[in-house]
């Protein structure tokens, strides 16, 4: 199966994202992860997005999608994935649709979790990451607010969208993405 993961930052992508890909046995892939891993290494692609990041802005689209791209070609990506953080805007959303058509495959399902900005506050506020600090922490929610959120509809508009509550233990949330996915699964003999 191909899913994204979709909420604002605090929402606990990265924690379900983890369960969700021993579950489902595809590989997960965090642009956030490969951005810091970028960085870590002093490659250009790293060079170019820290300021972006420091400061709680996206990265510029072309930056993340030849990430994602190189990284869906990979062998491992061909049974389906687990995209955690991207699309994050419109033009990603469009790009990732038709990297997909070109090769014959699709999104089955998108996972948006909600979470109430006080608790996602208080959440962000408790991380100590370098882009935690709080001018830094209302940007990123604010970035999520303007060019985000949008795509819920857009995914909505294609029947792929499931919304979780996100609040309660991790467990808990993930019981309720593990019921929509299966709800989700494609039929055992249709398109893997
Ligand atoms: P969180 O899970 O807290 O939202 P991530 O680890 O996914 O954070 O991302 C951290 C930062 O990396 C973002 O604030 C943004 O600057 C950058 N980033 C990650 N994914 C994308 C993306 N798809 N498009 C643009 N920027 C991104």
């Amino acid at each position: 199966m191909r899913i994204v993961l979709l909420g604002p930052p605090g929402a606990g992508k990265g924690t379900q994202a983890q369960r969700l890909t021993h579950w489902l046995r595809v590989p997960h892939l965090s642009t956030g992860d490969m951005l810091r891993e970028a960085i870590r290494h002093e490659t250009e692609v790293g060079r170019q997005a820290e300021p972006h990041m420091k400061s709680g802005r996206l990265v510029p689209d072309a930056l993340v999608q030849q990430l994602v791209v190189d990284r869906i070609a990979q062998d491992d990506c061909v049974g389906g994935c687990l995209l955690d953080g991207f699309p994050r805007t419109a033009p990603q959303a469009k790009m990732l649709d038709e990297h997909l058509a070109e090769r014959g495959m699709a999104l089955d399902v998108v996972i948006k979790i909600d979470v109430d900005d006080n608790v996602l506050l208080s959440r962000l506020a408790g991380r100590g990451r370098l882009d935690d600090d709080a001018a830094v922490i209302a940007q990123r929610l604010q970035q999520y607010e303007q060019l985000t959120r949008p795509l819920a509809d857009y995914y909505r508009s294609r029947g792929i969208l499931r919304e979780i509550d996100g609040l309660g233990t991790p467990d808990e949330v993930f019981n309720r993405i593990m019921a929509k996915i299966e709800a989700a699964k494609p039929a055992a003999n249709s398109r893997v």
